[in-house]
């Protein structure tokens, strides 16, 4: 029988030391590239984590074969080091979970708003995790939740602690790949542990350490959820909300800004220490929160310090 039985569709889990692991069906398969795979095509169809490919998982006596990728619905990319040319961090993601504490660490607006801009332009849909409610009133759970209701955006209050939004949390991961972003500290692997005890998955255990040799380590690292659907671990993503961002198109990813900014006087107006700017306005009359403003100016004074190559 020709090879072509054996051939299987599988998804990258991570790549490291040349070797690629890919998961079929639940059973992981090490594979390297079919060497003359790419002969001929540019860096930015190698293999990402996320792609599905087809492999046969018998090819060599200690490794199966990638012979092909099949086309990415996404992809989460930034510039390398050098500036030019794309690495791809993931692909096929679909959603991005920005989990924040409420309390113990504080919540922070900026954080949020950066991973909102970064689910944007790598066109994931955003949900914001508000975790460890049980620390907060339900008050201060209302505030925060309204603001950014209030823009369009999806808001899930839970808690591992209290058990608190875990449902709903699991039918967003079902048969989904998320990438689960927020700062270390807030609660990302105890609400994994929480859903799936036994699971021992620490996410943001990559460090930035790890990323310098890219060639032999991983950037990223997709796990396989026991009931389907992926959790993907990236710190790269930290700051690729920000990359290569001008300053002055910072705006359009504030969806309130949107009316307001056609009444600024100024065309190019940053909404900052411009007279007549029809956002500083908004946020006088309330259209706008200050939270959410104040956000803004800080990012756009980050993304002005920013070096070139992470704009
Ligand atoms: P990660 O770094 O985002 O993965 O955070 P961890 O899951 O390691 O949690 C960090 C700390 O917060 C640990 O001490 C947890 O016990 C605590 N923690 C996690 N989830 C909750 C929660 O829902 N409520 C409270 N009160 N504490 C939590
Ligand atoms: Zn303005």
């Amino acid at each position: 029988m020709p090879k072509q039985k054996h051939r299987q569709i599988g998804t990258v889990l991570k790549r490291m030391k040349g070797f690629y692991y890919v998961d079929v069906e639940g059973e992981v398969c090490l594979c390297r590239i079919k060497g003359n795979l790419f002969q001929g095509k540019s860096r930015k169809n190698s293999v990402a984590v996320g792609d599905h490919v087809e492999i046969d998982p018998d090819a060599s006596e200690d490794a199966g074969w990638i012979y092909k990728i099949l086309p990415r619905t996404s992809q989460l990319s930034r510039p390398s080091r050098e500036g030019r040319i794309e690495q791809i961090l993931v692909s096929n993601v679909d959603n991005l979970l920005i989990v924040s504490a409420i309390k113990s660490p504080a919540f922070r607006t900026g954080m949020v708003d950066r991973f909102l801009i970064t689910a944007q332009r790598g066109h994931l849909h955003p949900v914001i995790i508000l975790n460890k409610v049980d620390l907060a009133d339900q008050q201060e759970i209302e505030d925060i939740q309204k603001i950014y209701q209030a823009l369009g955006y999806e808001v899930l209050a839970t808690s591992s602690t209290s058990r608190v939004g875990l449902d709903s949390l699991n039918a967003l991961l079902q048969n989904q790949t998320s990438v689960l972003s927020g700062h270390s500290g807030v609660g990302k692997s105890s609400l994994l542990k929480a859903l799936f005890p036994g699971w021992e998955i620490k996410i943001g255990r990559l460090s930035d350490t790890t990323q310098k040799g890219r060639h032999t380590t991983t950037i990223s690292e997709m796990y396989r959820l026991p009931a389907g659907g992926y959790v993907v671990d990236t710190p790269g993503i930290r700051e690729l909300g920000l990359y290569c961002l001008p300053p002055e198109e910072l705006d359009q990813f504030f969806v309130e800004f949107e009316d307001p900014r056609l009444q600024c006087r100024f065309k190019g107006c940053t909404h900052r220490h411009e007279p007549n700017c029809g956002v500083q306005e908004a946020v006088i009359e309330g259209q706008i929160t200050q939270l959410r403003y104040e956000s803004y100016c800080s990012i756009f004074d980050s993304l002005l310090e920013a070096p070139s190559r992470m704009r």
